[in-house]
């Protein structure tokens, strides 16, 4: 049943329930209908029989030929109809004349209840009762015959046995017709939904205005493929600037090495080619181990271990890396962390990471006699940590992008001083995933201010915002 269309399911379902449901409508009327001429047969046969007892009430003291005369009148009266009346020894004091044709055998005794017997291949409704007047008792038999009855209800069972087929039939292929109908927008969508591939993701599906759930399918589709081609348009936006990236590199090594290769050298000229290779191969993989992490955190794979840590502490030991770069360029590092422990959940190592990111973009965009402040704290319930710099600033058109991968503003500065503009990127990824935000806040020429704000762990951090 599973593999056959839904048209063709919903149709024979229809079809089975009709069936179930006309069959069961044909029985009640049949029954019905004879139920209630047996009740009409019945209530005559009784009336008739009534009619019988107060004659012979009447009657009773005369000659029985005179009870017969009254008796054949009375039948006669009614429309000679079945009617026998024998003695308490057995002798019929009156048979009616169509009494004789069907021969209707004395029962053992007399019921009052109608029975239906079947003489003569004539089916008839027989009420036999005993009539008791004085000390004298009459067995009465009245009869009707049902042939006319029968034969109307098997006229009826016959118009059933025809019309219902039919109207099965008819019904199912009505039901069928509809079915189709209803599901031809479905066919239409899965015919455009196979047409569309990566080459054509931009198609998107006919949304048919009708407001039900087909309308609704398409609109959920269409916006599924939506994000499918805003996230493939990412990956290859990601690997053209991967390769990119990563041909500078290479192509800058292979220079080298020709050219020194050209003719012999010098031991020293040697050394200063292998340095000036040994450089670009420390930045070469310090891009793809960069690359690794985000594609890896784009997979869902390589997930933080999260456990209670102090913020401050974590952010103290990159403080230290960043006064060793800071001093190298002559820059005033300070470090403003509270004495008590800022308890987040957090993994250290990415954290440190972070701010490591954070701190060297700092010494890095500041020029010499310039300043980097690093502050730990709380506000409004979040453990904040913050860098802020005097540094060249970005610029308003370039803040909203800042975190976007290989977004860099100053693309000849930023790739000078090493960054590929990968950073940013990581931090925001290391900071959504421990459940924070980052932010960045800068003008031109007006430092930078980068802050991350993560959830405290509840009740373990004291009051810290004195530190802010
Ligand atoms: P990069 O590796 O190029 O530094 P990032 O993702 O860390 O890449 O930063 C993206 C861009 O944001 C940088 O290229 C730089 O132009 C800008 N930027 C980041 N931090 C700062 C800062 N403290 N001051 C000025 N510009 C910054």
């Amino acid at each position: 049943m599973r593999s056959f269309p839904i048209g063709a399911r919903l149709t024979a379902w229809y079809f089975g329930i009709l069936a179930v449901v006309l069959s069961l409508f044909s029985l009640t009327a049949y029954f019905a209908m004879r139920n209630s001429i047996y009740r009409t047969v019945d209530e005559e046969l009784r009336a008739r029989m009534e009619g019988v007892r107060r004659l012979i009430e009447r009657t009773v003291r005369y000659e029985p030929d005179d009870l017969r005369r009254e008796l054949r009148e009375h039948s006669e009266l009614a429309g000679n109809t079945l009617l026998q009346v024998a003695d308490r020894q057995g002798n019929w004091l009156y048979r009616s004349a169509s009494t004789d044709r069907y021969e209707i055998p004395r029962p053992r005794e007399a019921s009052g209840v109608p029975s239906t017997l079947v003489l003569n291949n004539v089916p008839l409704r027989v009420l036999s009762t005993e009539i008791q007047v004085g000390d004298q008792s009459y067995f009465t038999q009245a009869a009707a015959p049902l042939d006319d009855f029968y034969s109307a209800l098997h006229r009826f069972v016959t118009l059933l046995v025809i019309s219902i087929p039919i109207l099965l039939l008819s019904a199912a292929a009505g039901g069928y017709w509809m079915s189709r109908r209803a599901l031809a927008p479905v066919d239409q969508i899965t015919q455009t939904a196979r047409s569309i591939s990566v080459q054509n993701l931009s198609s998107r599906l006919i949304v048919p205005r009708t407001g039900d759930e087909l309308q609704r399918l398409s609109e959920t589709l269409n916006s599924m493929l939506e994000r499918l081609e805003a996230a493939f348009k990412k990956i290859i936006q990601f690997t053209a600037d991967a390769s990119h990236e990563l041909r500078t590199p290479v192509a800058v090594m292979r220079t080298r090495t020709e050219l020194s290769l050209r003719k012999p050298r010098s031991a020293d000229e040697y050394r200063q080619t292998i340095a000036q290779v040994h450089s670009e191969l420390e930045k070469t993989s310090d891009l793809v181990e960069r690359l690794m992490l985000l594609a890896r955190a784009d997979y869902g794979v390589g997930a933080l271990q999260l456990s209670t840590a102090d913020l401050g502490e974590i952010v103290r030991e990159v403080c230290s890396q960043g006064k060793m770069l800071s001093e190298a360029k002559e820059i005033d590092f300070r470090e403003e962390i509270p004495s008590q422990p800022v308890w987040v959940k957090a993994d250290a190592h990415a954290l440190r990471r972070l701010f490591l990111i954070l701190i060297d973009n700092a010494i890095k965009y500041t020029p010499k006699g310039g300043r980097v402040d690093v502050v730990v704290g709380q506000e409004n319930g979040c453990a904040i940590g913050e860098v802020r710099d005097t540094g060249i600033g970005i610029a308003p058109e370039d803040l909203p992008n800042v975190f976007e991968r290989f977004y860099r503003a100053d693309k000849a500065r930023s790739r000078e001083s090493g960054g590929v503009g990968l950073g940013l990127s990581i931090g925001r990824w290391i900071a959504e995933a421990h459940s924070g935000t980052i932010e960045a806040q800068s003008s031109l020429g007006g430092g930078s201010i980068f802050k991350l704000r993560l959830p405290l762990v509840n009740g373990e951090s004291p009051d810290l915002s004195s530190a802010n």
